[in-house]
């Protein structure tokens, strides 16, 4: 199947089957080719019952995996690998002929684990991000969503040190979002204006969590839903608008067992209403950028 895209101020997530071809469109009208030859994942070390797939939840149970793909970009051709849940979880995306690649899921990670824990699962082959290299992720800055681990992000802070995106949580179900701990009523902020925004679970209402989303329309036709768990409380009026970098909730607390932390998640909806989850890690990682550029205000952790 041949798929065309077109560079915009967002990035652009891609979901391709073997053998599909994406024409994509740099910022100056060049065009590049990806073919998708392969896409595969497979467990690297488990301590559950790898003769029994998918793999069963075992409380304190530990799998590391990795998923990787071949594309051939105008006729060059690449490896991308990624390592889940490693330090390397946390790895830069690719730069290929003028394109920032995020390589951000395989459909073949269902072959052992589980989509139990959350939406993750990839409805093609392979899932991508991708944006022009000379574009950011989206023109505005993005403001700390959190207090930010001071040397960066950090696998031990995700839940167990495996919640992070898709990391199988007790050995076996791919996390839909990623983890960081922290304590109950840290302030969670806007990482960018939210049009609108509110809770769609709630424990009051008789949900096993209190589940936020926040909302941002980009004039491209794309939206961005940012959500954030296990928060204590609101700290805005539901479906009010709220402006980058303001606080709207206290965090963590709700529900999140072993350790509190908040459970972040990231969705982007095309204009044709298709919704594609991506690693909030994306998301983060620009963050970091931004403080770093001293865009914004440096809300890592002291
Ligand atoms: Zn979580």
């Amino acid at each position: 199947m041949e798929l065309r895209r077109k560079a915009r101020p967002t990035l652009t997530p891609v979901e391709m089957d073997r053998g599909d071809v994406l024409r994509f469109e740099l910022l100056d009208g060049t065009i590049r080719t990806v073919e998708l030859l392969e896409a595969d994942a497979r467990i690297l070390f488990t301590t559950l019952d790898a003769g029994v797939l998918p793999l069963k939840e075992v409380r304190g149970g530990r799998t590391f995996y990795e998923f990787s793909c071949r594309i051939r970009v105008d006729g060059a051709e690449h490896v991308l690998r990624r390592e889940v849940p490693t330090q390397r979880t946390f790895d830069e995306p690719w730069v290929i002929a003028g394109m920032t690649i995020f390589f951000d899921g395989a459909a073949d990670i269902f072959t052992f684990l589980r989509e139990a824990h959350g939406e993750c699962r990839p409805k093609k082959h392979a899932r991508f991000a991708i944006q022009d290299a000379t574009a950011r992720i989206c023109p505005p800055p993005l403001h700390a969503w959190c207090p930010l681990p001071k040397r960066g992000m950090d696998i031990f802070r995700a839940f167990l040190g495996e919640d992070c995106w898709m990391g199988p949580y007790f050995g076996a179900s791919a996390h839909g979002g990623l983890d960081i701990n922290h304590p109950a009523g840290t302030p969670i902020r806007a990482p960018l204006d939210f049009d609108d925004q509110y809770f769609f679970n709630t424990v009051a209402g008789g949900a096993n969590n209190n589940r936020h989303r926040g909302h941002h329309r980009w004039p491209d036709g794309s939206e961005w839903q940012l959500q954030c768990h296990h928060m204590t409380r609101l700290t805005v009026a539901e479906h009010s608008p709220v402006a980058a970098g303001e606080q709207y909730a206290d965090g963590a607390g709700v529900l999140s067992g072993y350790h509190d932390h908040s459970h972040f998640v990231f969705r982007v909806v095309e204009s044709d209403g298709d919704a594609i989850m991506l690693d909030p890690w994306i998301l983060f990682r620009q963050m970091y950028l931004d403080i770093a550029a001293g865009l914004v205000p440096d809300r890592r952790e002291t």
